[in-house]
């Protein structure tokens, strides 16, 4: 990551170095949508110049509305880096396991599905910890109904 890079605080309007970091004037931390929209306010997308008058329409109240088109940019750019993903915690995981045994893997593979784009760590980490998990009970199920 530059040392030069800048970034519009979306929710206050501070210049700030950086694009993760939290704000220094509101505290602020971008996460998720938010780094998307972090990354489009920032000297990665917007001229230098731009960033004082971008700064100045959110001090002002105006909200950051990005188009689809937009943050489906932003989320290319980003999409390199798996920092955005700090992929699931140990009790997710766990919680995601115990799903797939006990009950049905099909919260994870949902979850898989749906992060796949958002958040590719989680996604597949979902996904490792179902899939076996659905071979085994529709084994079991096969095993009971034809068996
Ligand atoms: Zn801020």
């Amino acid at each position: 990551m530059s040392t030069t890079e800048r970034a519009v605080c979306w929710h206050c309007g501070t210049v700030r170095d950086g694009l993760a970091q939290p704000c220094p004037g509101c505290g602020a931390v971008p996460s998720g949508e938010g780094l998307w929209v972090a990354w489009l306010l920032s000297t990665r997308h917007l001229a230098a110049d731009d960033l004082p008058k971008v700064a100045a329409r959110i001090r002002a109240g105006e909200r950051p509305r990005p188009t689809e088109a937009l943050l489906e940019r932003a989320r290319e750019a980003l999409g390199q880096s798996l920092r955005v993903d700090p992929g699931l915690t140990q009790g997710q995981r766990w919680a995601c396991l115990a799903t797939s045994l006990l009950l049905t893997p099909l919260p994870g593979l949902v979850a898989a599905a749906w992060w796949w784009r958002l958040r590719p760590v989680s996604a597949r980490q979902a996904l490792a910890l179902s899939a076996p998990a659905a071979i085994l009970t529709t084994g079991a199920a096969a095993y009971l109904l034809i068996g």
